[in-house]
């Protein structure tokens, strides 16, 4: 037998019981005499002691152990000597005192040490990743991942969901990336899309009666790697039938703030969550995902900009823009260096410039002080809710540039001023987002995807003027990040139609890339609405990490390779020929 008992499980209960364990050397320590050896599977870690006299056999063995050797031990708990307890661990009050140790498998000197929470080059930690998967954060990342995963689906499964499997190799469903193509060797020339979502397929289960499906779905998308994306991910994807808004957004609300309670009770989740329209979020927050675990409100002074004598704000607003600021707490005696810093971050995101007017004894220094009447500042200041010693950073402009810059400055000065309470997972709704948008090309474009109902079912407003048309469209949003969108779905072939002629398809695509979905809508297709909110930034979220590299267990490095299998990476010249490619490199 192996193992009788978890290395990390033995504590005070244990103390007298004969076990055996099997793990690795975490650490040693040679006394001269006795031997100590710190023993580590997946539950934690204990020590083991070795003594020469009682157990000369084990103690021999013990003092080839090297790091990450894997060993089995038998010996007897017993409780540490007075003094030399470890309240750090949860093993810290025994030790186990060996009679038997028998070595499993020898291990060469890993590249960065699997006992420290050193900073290690992700590089390195990729190449080997089964090492870095040892080291104690990795490990309750990815059980942390199981938890949440194994909790969605209790919590789904109560709730008469069924959880099916969608295929991988499939057709392309439009999500706003590109695909990754799977070449075909049994129809030359055809290639499979991999999934960017199930989304066509989950309605077709809808179509199909199953009524509430979810699953934990692999989604790829070939798109520029961020902090947040990876070229595969894995969403909660659900889907429901017969259902408005408000059921698919509180039956999720409920899922995430009692997963959360349950999950990891050490986070305060305001409840219910706050509810914000599209046109509100953007306004007072600059983003439609905006973090609301502080305050820093971007509020509107275009009309003290409009009536007063200095050129910069006044001309943005006679233009047609809009003057907007938000009120930097305590940092009135910000240095030029430092407010050119923050002129230069917004610059960057498209604005002319940043007018920034301190409040107190700092007034005199800003070049806007001297255009600015005090009844003007004074009114800005009251605008913006500000005291003396505050900041007020205003940046006029055109309203899509101004809302982006203060967006990012805002998020820019919580981080500098340290406001978001690490314990607070701040979710909210957004609501109401227009169902189109302009492309970079000047057409229509989805906000979300096509499949989203529109609000207003109006026909004439739709064809006339689809840019007031709302859509029937959520997106939950955690701590400023973007957790999932979702919406209630068009169920008619003719309002599907209508809405992919809007967006450009011609006959021939729609029926190429749609044609099944449409034919399925005349056979019955029952109302129904879902969302697929990410569960790698969600986890991400929960062990506070700021990549969702650190919660995937193999992820994809920033280039999109594996470096560990070395994947994407060359293929056999038979394996093209079967596949009917001839690869043409420039
Ligand atoms: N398929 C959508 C997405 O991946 C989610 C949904 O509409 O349910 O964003």
């Amino acid at each position: 037998m192996y193992r009788t008992h978890n290395c990390g499980r033995l504590t005070s209960e244990n103390i007298g019981e004969q076990v055996t364990l099997a793990g690795w050397v975490h650490r040693w320590r040679d006394h001269g005499g006795l031997m100590f050896i710190d023993l580590r599977d997946r539950e934690g870690v204990v020590q083991v002691v070795f003594n020469p006299e009682e157990s000369p056999q084990a103690h021999k063995l013990a003092e080839g152990l090297r790091n990450e050797y894997v060993v089995t031990v038998s010996g007897t708990v017993q409780r540490r000597p007075a003094g030399t307890e470890n309240l750090k661990l949860v093993t810290g009050e025994v030790e186990v005192i060996a009679r038997e140790a028998r070595l499993l498998n020898a291990a060469k000197t890993p590249p960065f040490s699997v006992n420290e929470e050193l900073e290690v080059d992700e590089a390195v930690r990729f190449r080997y990743r089964y090492l870095d998967l040892r080291r104690e954060k990795m490990r309750d990342n990815i059980i942390l991942r199981h938890r949440v995963i194994k909790y969605m689906r209790d919590f789904l499964d109560a709730r008469g969901f069924v959880e099916i499997e969608t295929p991988i190799l499939i057709n392309s469903t439009p999500e706003g990336a590109r695909d990754y193509l799977v070449p075909s060797r049994v129809h030359p020339g055809k290639f499979y899309a991999l999934p960017q979502s199930p989304q066509q397929l989950k309605q077709i289960l809808m179509v199909a009666g199953f009524d509430k499906y979810y699953q934990i779905a692999r989604c790829f998308r070939d798109e520029d790697q961020r902090a947040d994306r990876q070229p595969e991910f894995t969403q909660l994807d659900l889907e429901m039938s017969f259902v408005d808004e408000e059921d698919v957004i509180s039956l999720t609300e409920e899922l995430f703030a009692s997963l959360v309670e349950t999950v990891t009770p050490d986070f305060r989740v305001p409840k219910p969550f706050p509810r914000l329209s599209f046109d509100e979020a953007m306004k007072r927050y600059g983003v439609d995902k905006p973090d609301l675990r502080y305050g820093l409100e971007i509020e509107d002074v275009s009309d003290i900009a409009a009536a007063c004598d200095f050129a910069v704000l006044r001309s943005a607003v006679d233009a047609g823009g809009t003057a907007r600021g938000i009120c930097a707490p305590g940092c009135g005696d910000y240095s030029r260096r430092q407010i050119n810093e923050l002129a230069e971050f917004v610059q960057a995101r498209g604005a002319k410039g940043l007018v920034s007017l301190p409040l107190g004894g700092e007034r005199g220094k800003s070049v806007a002080a001297k255009f600015l009447s005090e009844g003007q500042i004074d009114g800005m200041a009251q605008r913006l809710q500000a005291k003396e010693g505050d900041l007020l950073l205003i940046v006029a402009g055109e309203a899509g540039v101004v809302a982006q810059s203060l967006g990012a400055l805002r998020s820019e000065m919580a981080g500098r001023l340290d406001l978001a309470d690490p314990g607070l997972l701040a979710f909210c709704w957004v609501l109401d987002y227009p169902l189109f948008e302009r492309g970079a090309d000047g057409g229509w474009e989805s906000m979300h995807h096509p499949f989203t109902a529109p609000k207003d079912v109006d026909a004439a407003l739709l064809e006339g003027s689809p840019e007031q048309v709302r859509a029937k469209h959520y997106d939950i949003v955690c701590n400023g990040c973007e957790l999932g969108s979702g919406s209630i779905r068009i169920h008619n072939r003719e309002m599907q139609e209508k809405v992919f002629r809007l967006l450009g398809y011609d006959e021939e695509d729609i029926e190429r890339r749609f044609g099944r979905l449409l034919e399925a809508f005349e056979y019955g297709a029952p109302p129904h609405g879902g969302i697929a909110p990410g569960i790698d930034r969600f986890v991400m979220l929960l062990a506070r990490e700021e990549t969702i590299r650190e919660v995937i267990p193999f992820p994809k490095n920033q280039n999109a390779a594996d470096v560990m299998f070395d994947a994407p990476s060359e293929v056999a010249d038979e394996q093209l020929e079967e596949l009917h490619l001839r690869l043409r490199l420039e």
